[in-house]
Formats: C-alpha cells, sequence, structure tokens
C-alpha cells in the first residue's frame, strides 16, 4: 500500500463520515490525516513495521489502526464498513488512474485575491510536483471581500506572471480567472476580458439557494457562454455544512457537452464538487472534467492525490479528464 491509496482511502473516510452530524470532528480528523500523507509520502511498509505509523502528521492511535488494516490486507474494513452504510459502495467499473500521469492543475489562487501565497511561491510548489501547467484563476471582482480581479489588475497581474515564468523552468503559467456566475447567469467580466485569458472557470458562489428553475436558466446561460472553459465546483456544497445549489442537473451537464465544457472535480475536502454519484453521472451525459485542488496555498495542490479516488469512483476513464493531456487546451 503506497501513500497515494491509502491518503485516497483516508479521504474517503472523511468525505463519508462528513455526511454524518454527529461524525464531523472525526471526519476532518480523516481528511487532515489524508492530506498530511499526501504532503510527506511516507513509506508506510517500513513505518508499519518500526511502529512508526503515528510520526506522520495527524495521526493517532485510531488512524493508525486503520492504516496496519490497510498495509496488511489491502483494505480497510472500516471503510467498507461506512461504505455499506452510507449505500456507496464500491463499484466494479472504476476507472484506473494514476496521480503520475497527472499534468497539471489549473484552478488555484494567490495573494492577487484570497490565495495565502504568492503567484512565485504557488508556482515553485507546482514545479517541485513535476507538473507541466499550472493555472493560475484568482477571482473576479464581484467577489469584493478578497479584492477579485477587474482588467486593469488582471494587466498588472499578467506583467508579474511573465516575471514569474521566467523562474520555473519546465512549467507553463496559465493566466485565468475564476470569474462569478452572476444571479441572472451573466459572468461577472465582459467578454473582452474573458477572451484574452487562458482559463475561464465560471463558478456559482453567491445566492445558491435561488429557486430551481431560475438556477438551471443561470447555470445555462453559463454553460453556453464561448469563453468559459470549466464550471468549477458545480453545485457550491460544503458536505456536511451547505447543501448546493438545486438545478436540472441532466439539461446543465448535456449543454456543457456540447459546448465543450469540462465539469470540475474539485478537491478541497470542505468541497469535493461534484461528488462521485453526480460526477458518474455527467460522465455518462458525455461531459469532460477537471480534477483540481482549488489551491490557495501550495500544500493544496496535495488535495489531487487524495481526491482523485472520487474521479476513480465515477469512473470517468483518464482520456476525458483534461488534466492527464499533456498541455492544457
Ligand atoms: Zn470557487
Ligand atoms: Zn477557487
Amino acid at each position: 500500500m503506497d501513500w497515494i491509496a491509502a491518503s485516497q482511502a483516508l479521504s474517503e473516510i472523511g468525505y463519508l463520515l462528513r455526511q454524518q452530524e454527529k461524525e464531523r470532528y472525526r471526519a476532518r480528523a480523516f481528511s487532515a490525516a489524508a492530506w498530511a500523507l499526501a504532503l510527506e509520502r511516507p513509506d508506510l511498509e517500513k513505518l508499519r513495521k518500526t511502529d512508526g505509523l503515528t510520526s506522520i502528521g495527524g495521526v493517532g492511535e485510531g488512524i493508525a489502526r486503520v492504516l496496519v488494516d490497510l498495509i496488511d490486507h489491502g483494505e480497510s474494513r472500516y471503510l467498507n464498513r461506512l461504505r455499506e452504510q452510507m449505500q456507496q459502495p464500491a463499484r466494479d467499473d472504476e476507472s484506473l488512474l494514476n496521480y503520475g500521469d497527472y499534468r497539471g492543475d489549473i484552478h488555484s489562487h494567490t495573494t492577487w485575491s484570497d490565495g495565502r501565497a504568492t503567484m512565485l511561491e504557488m508556482a515553485e510548489g507546482a514545479q517541485a510536483l513535476g507538473y507541466s501547467y499550472l493555472g493560475i484563476t484568482d477571482h473576479s471582482p464581484r467577489i469584493t471581500v478578497v479584492h477579485g480581479l477587474d482588467a486593469e489588475r488582471l494587466l498588472a497581474q499578467s506583467q508579474e506572471m511573465a516575471e514569474v515564468q521566467k523562474q520555473v523552468d519546465g512549467l507553463t503559467l496559465l493566466q485565468g480567472i475564476e470569474v462569478d456566475i452572476l444571479e441572472d447567469g451573466s459572468l461577472d467580466l465582459p467578454d473582452a476580458v474573458l477572451e484574452i485569458l487562458d482559463v475561464v472557470i465560471a463558478s456559482p458562489h453567491v445566492k445558491l439557494r435561488q429557486d430551481p428553475a431560475l438556477m438551471t436558466e443561470r447555470m445555462m446561460r453559463a454553460v453556453s457562454n464561448p469563453h468559459v472553459d470549466v464550471i468549477g465546483h458545480p453545485t457550491g456544497r460544503r458536505p456536511g455544512s451547505r447543501e448546493g445549489a438545486r438545478y436540472d442537473f441532466e439539461a446543465v451537464f448535456k449543454e456543457a457537452a456540447r459546448n465543450g465544457i469540462a465539469l470540475e472535480i474539485d478537491c478541497d475536502p470542505a468541497r469535493l464538487d461534484l461528488s462521485p454519484e453526480m460526477a458518474r453521472m455527467a460522465h455518462e451525459l458525455g461531459c469532460d472534467f477537471v480534477v483540481d485542488a482549488d489551491a490557495h496555498a501550495s500544500a493544496e495542490f496535495a488535495y489531487v492525490p487524495m481526491g482523485l479516488w472520487m474521479a476513480r469512483r465515477a469512473g470517468i476513464p483518464r482520456e476525458r479528464i483534461r488534466n492527464f493531456r499533456p498541455e492544457w487546451s
């Protein structure tokens, strides 16, 4: 059992526990331990032999027992039980996805909006992971609390990007935006700005409780915009604390597929959006996907190896996930 598989198992346990009111605290502990595994990449077999599993960040006696089960038996009885309880069993048509083939993350934030790291720090983090490309997608102006970017600030950011690009050999920086989908489905920046960016992620952030019929119109308009590449965290849900938006998912996902717009599987453990169940439906409707960390600090890039199990569970083949392609296009 390598750190990737173990991290994904703990991450899934965290996800299943989040759906149980009384287990929220424990859910966070499992997600945190999954994250530590993905950051530290420990040699689990060796730690098992030396009784050193609790030296991994966030791994106490309880989580260490789950790891022992994983290492000794290749599976976790605790996870199997939870899957059964929550009626979210493993599937026999899961896809084979290898994190080693993941080429780049296209959704990340910097101190230009609400990120906690500079563009250079984020770029160096992605470079250290061996990524070929990194999308810098800060927020649009509507998100005023985070000082979202308008055309003028995007221009200033592109100048910084040109400088940072010189310092990260082998990594291509993509300038993008996470543009807000406004209540009427229009986007928070004019087309003339969107069309010059390398990546446009359109995301719903506010008024998620809109009436489903209106929400459907709103999302249909977003997936009809020719400048949009990706719909970010398509429901806006926060497992265990906030239900996502409700709309005619089938109609919107079909339209996204028709227009070549990918849907996001956001691996932030607080989001996990799309869920594996909804991603499976979107896959059956012909959609493409991006799997990304929505990182606000370079340590959060590790959400991807943790969260890849969601795409696997959804049965999405590698060629339908755009980050597995050698170049972003
Ligand atoms: Zn977002
Ligand atoms: Zn984001």
